[in-house]
């Protein structure tokens, strides 16, 4: 299998970028990954603030999947995510909802040791709480359209999303916007709540395997997005049933709905859209609108159903608030657009 050595990391998300490693649609690759202070060699003794040649927020990359071309989706599935046997966290002076109350001197790391078999933390809270690891990716992103996007911040092609819904079994989809696609990889948390609320995960390093495909419109009919409910001569949903599609052209049009969804995460029972904005209102927008939309795609509910479905049974959830831009997901269960034939690819 590919090793991508975490000595192939990069600071920036650009096009053009040299690669480092290629696979073929379909195979699966290790990515080596660095934390995100790229640092495996600090202590708590050493000072704050200090990252000479240190990256920031490094990820590993980017890996070149042969035969991805822009309009693609390309599909990540989490396979595996293993952790170094330590993790590190930081209070902040300048970010997160308690720098206010931090003074510079009183910014300090603090160490949590991580059980390679049963996960558990070694750390406490005034010895009553005991923790258990529940691994995450916090960056994962392809090259994004136009000018390069710096690896600390999220966006429309992925990036620093720390979405704690990234993990183990869980299905990415993602924009692929140059050729090759150009996945990167990094910033892996132990441990994170929703919102990121201090500044930081509990961050770490370790390996993640992924298996890398590109989903093609062209092909789209062929992946089952439509399930049993659509034949040669009729389609699943009583709109697109009415605008007389075939079932090529239907397929098609449930791919492009994907596409203008990305980034999509599958996790569980649910469907995830994650979007990031200058402010956690308009990313609630964007991700509410933009599962909306899909589900009305997939399924042939008209306008006003789809709004009401989403109030109904959707979820508003903030993945972080301490990046350059903030990022909130809008969760729905599967199940619903399942009735109607729907399935991801
Ligand atoms: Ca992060
Ligand atoms: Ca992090």
């Amino acid at each position: 299998m590919k090793i991508i050595s975490r000595d192939m990391v990069t600071d920036i998300l650009v096009a053009g970028q040299t690669a480092a490693a290629f696979c073929e649609s379909g195979e699966t690759v290790i990515f080596e990954t660095r934390d995100c202070y790229d640092d495996n060699d600090i202590t708590e003794d050493a000072p704050m603030g200090t990252r000479g040649e240190k990256l920031e927020n490094p990820a590993t990359g980017p890996l070149f999947i042969e035969g991805a071309e822009p309009g693609d989706v390309l599909k990540v599935e989490i396979q595996k995510i293993e952790l170094r046997e330590y993790g590190v966290m930081r209070t902040s002076t300048d970010g997160g909802a308690f720098c206010h109350l931090y003074e510079e001197p009183k910014a300090r790391r603090f160490f949590f040791s991580i059980h390679p078999e049963t996960g558990r933390l070694g750390f406490w809270f005034e010895e009553k709480l005991w923790l258990d690891a529940d691994p995450m990716i916090g960056v994962i992103g392809t090259a994004p359209e136009g000018d390069g996007v710096p690896a600390i911040t999220p966006g429309p092609h992925g990036g620093n999303l720390d979405c704690r819904r990234i993990r183990e079994g869980s299905i990415l989809y993602l924009p692929v916007n140059v050729p090759g696609a150009l996945l990167s990889i990094g910033d892996l948390h132990a441990l994170m709540g929703d919102g990121e609320m201090g500044i930081c995960g509990l961050e770490t390093a370790g390996k993640v395997t992924v298996r890398v495909t590109a989903l093609k419109e062209e092909e789209a009919a062929r992946y089952g997005m439509l399930g049993e409910g659509i034949s040669d001569d009729g389609i699943s949903g009583d709109e697109m049933a009415g605008a007389g599609l075939t079932s090529g052209e239907a397929a098609s049009r449930v791919f492009r709905a994907v596409r203008a969804a990305l980034p999509l995460l599958k996790e569980g029972d649910q469907v995830m859209t994650i979007q990031s904005a200058e402010t956690l209102d308009e990313a609630a927008l964007l991700a509410a609108n933009k599962m909306r939309e899909l589900a009305a795609a997939a399924s042939g509910m008209d306008l006003v159903n789809s709004g009401m479905a989403m109030s109904l049974l959707g979820d508003l959830a903030v993945c972080q608030i301490v990046n350059p831009l903030k990022t909130v997901r809008c969760q729905f269960p599967l199940k619903v657009l399942a009735e109607y034939g729907f399935r991801l690819p």
